[in-house]
């Protein structure tokens, strides 16, 4: 059964009748298609490029599948189609193609140095392993590894790499090896320069980033998925630390008061951006269009590249193609133009997912 949709396509600004046959857009009319829109805006969905439904709020893995599926359910009925799971400590691939499921691009558990993660999340492996556990972990997900590149150390009192520039040029090449695509949680200034200049492919938070580092992120085309609504709970991790680790908690604070600032730069710098909320254990899902329009009110980013970096190219970064002759028959319908109020995005008038009407 055929489906059909009529309303301005974005970005091609046009209004357009389209077709979904199947999991696939047309714009071949079919006749004795089922119209379920004929107004508003039409977006191929809003994407989580950062996002993790393998762990539960509060912190915990998942208590099983379905609560892989209800935490997914949340993103989907928000006009989510699409998102990357930045790493997830309970494997869950028989979902990939499931009819359910927003589009899934996946790492498996996030590779970590031993106790300074997040407990029971990451496999934590000593140096001399990290390139093995990287090969392992690309078969786990589908197309990325995610390595933790820096966290508190606890007898430094400060955040501190995770790895030297010989493991981390060593885990890039055995991602790419694998066929995958990596990147890395960092929030420090050194860790992210040793990263980005050991090829990793995308840079999750990147609070550390200076000047230099947005240079060469936008020679080599690495991403960057700024978690805006992550860095927010910087002041609160602070004052949690503050006793133990006042230096640690100073750091967070200052990277946290300078991050806007920096992805406007990234942006302004040509890096490649893309949207992601952090969802799964502090974060709740659904808020892609939150973080959407906290890069435009606290970022300056121009709404169309907001909407390009949480939908359509981020889509396109992902594997995922969108409303063009052939592509995936996802999409969400808004009544207003999203490109005069980004707020607009909270409220999807029609949805729907692989070729089937979510709502
Ligand atoms: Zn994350």
């Amino acid at each position: 059964m055929a489906l059909h949709v009529r309303g301005v396509i974005l970005p091609d600004d046009e209004v357009r009748d389209l077709w979904l046959v199947g999991d696939r857009v047309s714009f071949t009319p079919v006749p004795a298609a089922t119209t379920v829109s004929t107004g508003g805006f039409v977006l191929p969905g809003l994407v989580d490029a950062h996002c993790h439904i393998g762990i539960a709020p509060g912190g915990a893995p998942v208590s099983g599948i379905d609560e892989v599926r209800a935490l997914a359910a949340i993103d989907r009925e928000a006009g989510v189609l699409a998102l990357r799971d930045a790493g997830s400590p309970y494997p869950y691939g028989e979902l990939d193609d499931a009819p359910e499921m927003p589009r899934l691009a996946r790492a498996g558990r996030h590779v970590a140095p031993p106790r300074r993660y997040l407990r029971d999340i990451g496999a934590e492996v000593p140096a001399e392993d990290v390139a093995a556990e990287v090969t392992r972990q690309a078969s786990a997900g589908n197309g990325w590894v995610k390595l933790v590149g820096d966290w508190i150390d606890r007898g430094e009192g400060d955040l501190a790499p995770a790895w030297d520039a010989a493991t981390l040029a060593g885990a890039v090449e055995a991602a790419h090896a694998a066929g995958a695509r990596i990147t890395t949680h960092v929030f420090a200034e050194e860790s992210v320069a040793t990263l980005v200049a050991a090829g990793v492919d995308s840079v999750e938070h990147g609070t550390g980033l200076s000047g230099d580092v947005i240079a060469e992120m936008a020679r080599r085309g690495t991403a960057l998925v700024p978690t805006m609504i992550n860095i927010e709970t910087f002041d609160g991790i602070a004052a949690a630390a503050e006793s133990k680790f006042p230096v640690y908690a100073a750091h967070m604070r200052r990277l946290q008061a300078n991050f806007p600032a920096l992805v406007a730069d990234a942006y302004d710098a040509g890096v490649p951006i893309y949207v992601g909320s952090d969802a799964g254990g502090g974060i709740d899902h659904g808020l892609a269009a939150a973080e959407m329009l906290m890069l435009h009110e606290r970022a300056g980013m121009p709404v169309d590249a907001v909407l390009a970096a949480g939908s359509w190219g981020a889509r396109a970064w992902l594997g995922f193609p969108g409303l063009v002759e052939g592509g995936l028959a996802d999409l969400v319908v808004y009544d207003t133009d999203p490109r005069t109020d980004l707020r607009v995005l909270r409220a999807p008038s029609r949805i729907v997912l692989r070729g089937r009407v979510v709502r």
